[in-house]
């Protein structure tokens, strides 16, 4: 590839910010210019099979992985990585690693987990990015401004040690405020 520096723009927020509608508007700008464009979604997303879909109904095919091996450039200079906090450690490499390559790199995921502690890898991802978005929801509650993901299990708010990532569990998520934000039995509460 050439000498030219990649370039790391990490997409992060609570659940229903839109980052997935964001990604897309920003890849769709190197498409208008005939960029050669990859995204990687990890297998415990179940959500849209191969598509990385928006709520504004924008999508672009996906592939699905389970390995940061998995994710492979072939060629292409723009690769996106959809919810990358579901992939372990080994995704910084990869990424660093594409970047050497002098690719642009795209990364979405959630900053915080259900408990609104830091996701995984994304703070060290954050922390490399050479831009960030930061982006916000509105609080399914009282309509505020939300940055937390609130996790429900059984119509209740989900205790502090049930796993960061629970797949295919009668869980589901919604966009809170931190007011309205709730984890149950979190160490040092009563
Ligand atoms: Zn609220």
């Amino acid at each position: 590839m050439s000498g030219k520096p990649g370039r790391l723009h990490v997409i992060v927020g609570c659940m229903s910010s839109g980052k997935t509608g964001e990604l897309i508007r920003l890849l769709s700008r190197h498409r208008v210019i005939g960029d050669e464009i990859v995204i990687f979604k990890h297998a415990v997303d179940t959500r849209d099979g191969d598509k990385a879909r928006s709520r504004l109904g924008t999508e672009m095919s996906a592939h699905v992985v389970s390995e940061p091996t998995e994710v492979a450039v072939e060629g292409r200079c723009v690769v996106a990585v959809e919810e990358a906090q579901f992939f372990g450690e080994g995704i910084v490499q990869r990424i660093q690693e594409i970047l050497r390559d002098g690719c642009e790199v795209y990364v979405t995921g959630l900053n915080q987990d259900f408990r609104g502690e830091p996701f995984g890898v994304m703070p060290t991802l954050m922390s490399l990015a050479d831009e960030l978005s930061l982006l916000t929801a509105i609080c399914q509650k009282c309509h505020g401004v939300a940055t937390r993901t609130q996790r429900i299990i059984d119509g209740k708010p989900a205790p502090w040690d049930s796993p960061t990532v629970l797949v295919g569990g009668s869980d589901y998520y919604e966009a809170r405020c931190p007011a309205c934000h709730e984890v149950t039995g979190r160490p040092g509460s009563s």
